[in-house]
């Protein structure tokens, strides 16, 4: 039996066809609609038919389309069972899959906005009405920044590309509004360097939850703000470590910056039917 995976993000479609042992045998990368286009592609180019097909995992930028209606849809057309995720949980399982002893694993994906990948017991969890993972609506800061679920103070307010902006506006910093994480901790000013400490503490504090309520054996952080790498991280690790809930015990989760290797996703959708 094979596997397809289709993973469908902002600039492009790929598909993927993996063997049982979910090793990656062939790859096509089409246009955002190309869904269906690139199944056919893989299985005529292998010379295998629909019947050698177990299942189609599809990972899906729910800012693009719905995952379940891109399943759904195909579906129809290709008469093959099409499972459905989000693309930070495939990049989740994906990412589990190549780490050492990743039953339990989280993906942070800071950007526009907050999202995240639980894995327990290298499934996905997702909870009722898929929405046992709003992290990003976690109150960080009570009274604090106003947020775009209409709540104060949530962790997404704090650590997300606008609420890097409002706390280097708050710190005095030249060019707040459009800055990156990268631009500002570039910076050498004295404001800079108090919105530096600033961002650092409220993402530390979002950490620390994460790790206090699953205590994972992974975080893995995902996103265009991991470009800012140690001088990030070290500060950030420092309060993590220190405000854990198992501060004192030797045995702690890890946390590392997303493997950027490009099939990740793809990985992670192969692994839905599993
Ligand atoms: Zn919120």
């Amino acid at each position: 039996m094979y596997i397809i995976s289709i993973v469908i993000e902002k600039e492009r479609t790929e598909a993927a066809l993996f063997d049982k042992e979910y090793k990656l045998l062939l790859k096509k990368t089409g246009e955002l609609e190309d869904a269906a286009k690139l199944c056919g592609a893989l299985i005529s180019e292998s010379g295998i038919s629909h019947a050698d097909i177990d299942y189609v995992g599809i990972a899906a930028d729910s800012s693009l389309v719905s995952p379940c209606s891109v399943a759904s849809e195909l579906e129809k057309s290709i008469g093959l069972k099409c499972l459905p995720t989000t693309l930070t949980d495939a990049r989740a399982l994906g990412e589990a899959y190549g780490l050492e002893d990743a039953s339990t694993l989280v993906m942070l994906k800071i950007d526009e906005k907050i999202e995240c990948g639980i894995i327990i017991d290298k499934k996905a969890y997702t909870g009722a009405n898929n929405q046992g993972k709003s992290i990003a609506h976690t109150v960080i800061n009570f009274d604090g920044f106003e947020c775009s679920c209409g709540n104060r103070g949530c962790f997404e307010a704090y650590a997300c590309n606008s609420g890097l902006n409002r706390i280097a506006a708050e710190s005095g910093v030249d060019g707040a509004g459009a800055l990156t994480h990268k631009q500002l901790f570039e910076m050498n000013t004295p404001e800079a360097k108090q919105a530096q400490m600033l961002y650092v503490k409220y993402l530390a504090t979002g950490i620390t939850n994460i790790i206090n309520l699953f205590q994972p054996r992974y975080l893995v952080l995902d996103g265009p703000f991991t470009e800012v790498g140690d001088a990030l991280m070290n500060p950030m690790m420092d309060i993590v470590l220190r405000e854990q809930y198992t501060h004192s015990m030797s045995n702690k989760g890890e946390v590392r910056f997303a493997d950027v290797k490009s099939d990740t996703a793809l990985i992670g959708a192969a692994l839905l039917g599993r």
